[in-house]
């Protein structure tokens, strides 16, 4: 990968990209970020929901009390930037705005706030086969926090500390991810996914004050769902309501919509994917896979206009 990186303000090489051992955000997890999808979509590449994502960006940057010296549109510019420099059509990006050097102590206000967005190639998380046959996961025995520890609002770096312990153990126990409980007990989300449940029909997930993450997926698969007519409840679900559910599906950038087929070895459902999450995850790809945006959702990339320089082989 020898794309550049935006890195405070200007496009570098990928190798010139680097941050200081002693920046506060290596020490105590003072970043934030956002993971945003772009699409090569039948109609031409478009990012989706990027408003959504930047917003999302700052309030949780409003959280922590970073002062981002570049304003929302200036940094939605950048993605575009950087997309276009790396010649990919479709890709994911990664901004974070994060405390570099300045001072050594826990408070990050005297630490200089610094941003970069990065991109790559990235196909399916969960692997390939997952979107169609589903994936395998436990109950995660880590919980999501309290909503008086940190706040889950905010994407921010150090809360997937926490989220890493559960995908470890997922991991090392043989399943493709965990999902997590609320402090009291209530089915919260996966490590790096929200979760939705189907019964009778009827469309599940947790509410924003379970100290979910409030995907970007989810309210768009919410969308989808009510304009298709199916009663979308978000509401504190129990953990058994996951064993005997119809159908169990995650949502999120990188997991799009994927179904679950077993929990803790329990088979969900018929064990592979759902009608319910077939049709949603169906129309979720006639988004980003053809195009078709009744909702507004995709931002096109526009085509560079430059001169190509000769014998640049990199
Ligand atoms: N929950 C967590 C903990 C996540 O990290 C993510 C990925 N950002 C999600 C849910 C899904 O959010 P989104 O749909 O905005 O990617």
């Amino acid at each position: 990968m020898h794309h550049r990186i935006w890195y405070n303000g200007r496009l570098i090489p990928f190798e010139e990209a680097s941050v200081h051992v002693l920046s506060h955000v290596i020490h105590y997890g003072t970043s934030v970020f956002e993971g945003i999808r772009c699409y090569d979509t039948e109609r031409g590449s478009g990012i989706f929901r990027l408003r959504e994502h930047m917003r999302r960006l700052y309030d949780s940057a409003k959280i922590y009390r970073m002062e981002v010296p570049y304003s929302l549109e200036e940094l939605e510019n950048a993605i575009i930037e950087t997309i276009q420099e790396s010649g990919l059509q479709s890709c994911y990006i990664r901004p974070v705005i994060f405390r570099g050097t300045g001072s050594l102590g826990v408070n990050p206000l005297k630490n200089k706030v610094e941003t970069f967005v990065a991109v790559w190639e990235w196909g399916a998380y969960l692997g390939p086969e997952a979107l169609e046959s589903g994936v395998d996961v436990e109950v995660a025995s880590w919980h999501r926090m309290a909503p008086n520890t940190f706040p889950a609002m905010a994407k921010a770096g150090g809360n997937y500390l926490n989220a890493g312990l559960v995908k470890m153990d997922a991991v090392l126990n043989g399943f493709t991810e965990g999902i997590m409980l609320s402090v009291d007990g209530h089915v919260a989300e996966g490590s790096g996914e929200n979760l939705f449940l189907v019964r009778d029909g009827v469309i599940y997930t947790a509410p924003t004050s379970l100290s979910i993450l409030p995907g970007i997926t989810r309210d768009a698969i919410i969308t989808i769902a009510r304009s298709r007519g199916y009663d979308v409840v978000e509401r504190a679900i129990p953990r058994e309501a996951l064993i005997i559910a119809d159908e169990l599906f995650f949502t999120g950038t990188a997991a799009e919509v994927t179904p679950i087929r077993s929990v803790d070895h329990y088979k969900i459902g018929s064990g592979s994917r759902g009608p319910i999450t077939k049709e949603i995850q169906s129309a979720f790809f006639d988004v980003v896979k053809a195009g078709n945006d009744p909702h507004g959702w995709l931002t096109a990339i526009p085509a560079r206009v430059e001169e190509e320089v000769a014998g640049d082989g990199v």
